[in-house]
């Protein structure tokens, strides 16, 4: 991770921005009621979710797994992300930053990982990178038989819907290295698309393949 950050801040001359999880989210939600649990209901930001065994979302994950549907399955999570997305932004006026650390921390509720970003600014142009630790679909993907990384279009998708309604422009994303590789972290580089399509031809490729 750290050659990347090194190869990434030369290049850019960044600033790196990361947050601190935190050591108490289940209880700081529980406290300011943004998840309220009781029998038969869960509810995170006023929205039902539900708990479901990791193995049934890896399944859909690897039926899509093809290039002829992942890119359907990217684009329509990606979307579907933002349709969520834009009304809690609204409802409780959120800055970008605010934004990207309550997504950080319901990852890690949520047992999605230890998320952490890193964000790029070029000539006013967003772009970056995002680890993350320990992500569970990947493990499934793995003990599956998935050896490459960019293998998940359903995660992929819901982040990229998740920074392009935090900087309110379309967002896309490649996965470029990952557990199910055999790498230590999920590590990913987010842009737009013409960015990612210059700076990472090979994965970029497999990304948009078929998207008319
Ligand atoms: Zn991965």
């Amino acid at each position: 991770m750290q050659y990347y950050l090194k190869k990434i801040e030369n290049k850019f001359s960044i600033k790196i921005t990361k947050w601190d999880v935190g050591m108490n989210i289940v209880d700081k939600f529980m406290l300011s009621r943004e998840v309220v649990i009781k029998e038969g209901e869960i509810k995170m930001d006023k929205q039902r979710v539900i708990i479901l065994p990791i193995d049934f979302i890896g399944l859909y994950t690897l039926k899509f797994n093809n290039k002829q549907l992942a890119p359907k399955l990217y684009e329509s999570m990606k979307s579907g992300m933002i349709d969520y997305s834009v009304p809690i932004g609204k409802e409780y006026g959120l800055s970008y930053r605010d934004y990207l650390d309550r997504w950080v921390k319901y990852c890690a509720f949520g047992g999605w990982g230890i998320v952490s970003y890193k964000l790029v600014e070029t000539d006013g142009i967003p772009h970056g990178i995002v680890e993350i630790k320990g992500l569970p679909l990947h493990m499934y993907l793995k003990s599956k038989g998935i050896t490459e990384a960019s293998s998940d279009p359903l995660f992929d998708g819901l982040i990229a819907g998740s920074l392009s309604t935090t900087f309110k422009t379309n967002i896309d994303i490649i996965e470029a290295k990952c557990i199910c590789a055999g790498d230590e972290s999920c590590i990913y580089y987010w842009g737009n698309k013409e960015y990612l399509i210059k700076n990472f031809p090979r994965l970029a490729a497999k990304r948009f393949g078929d998207i008319k």
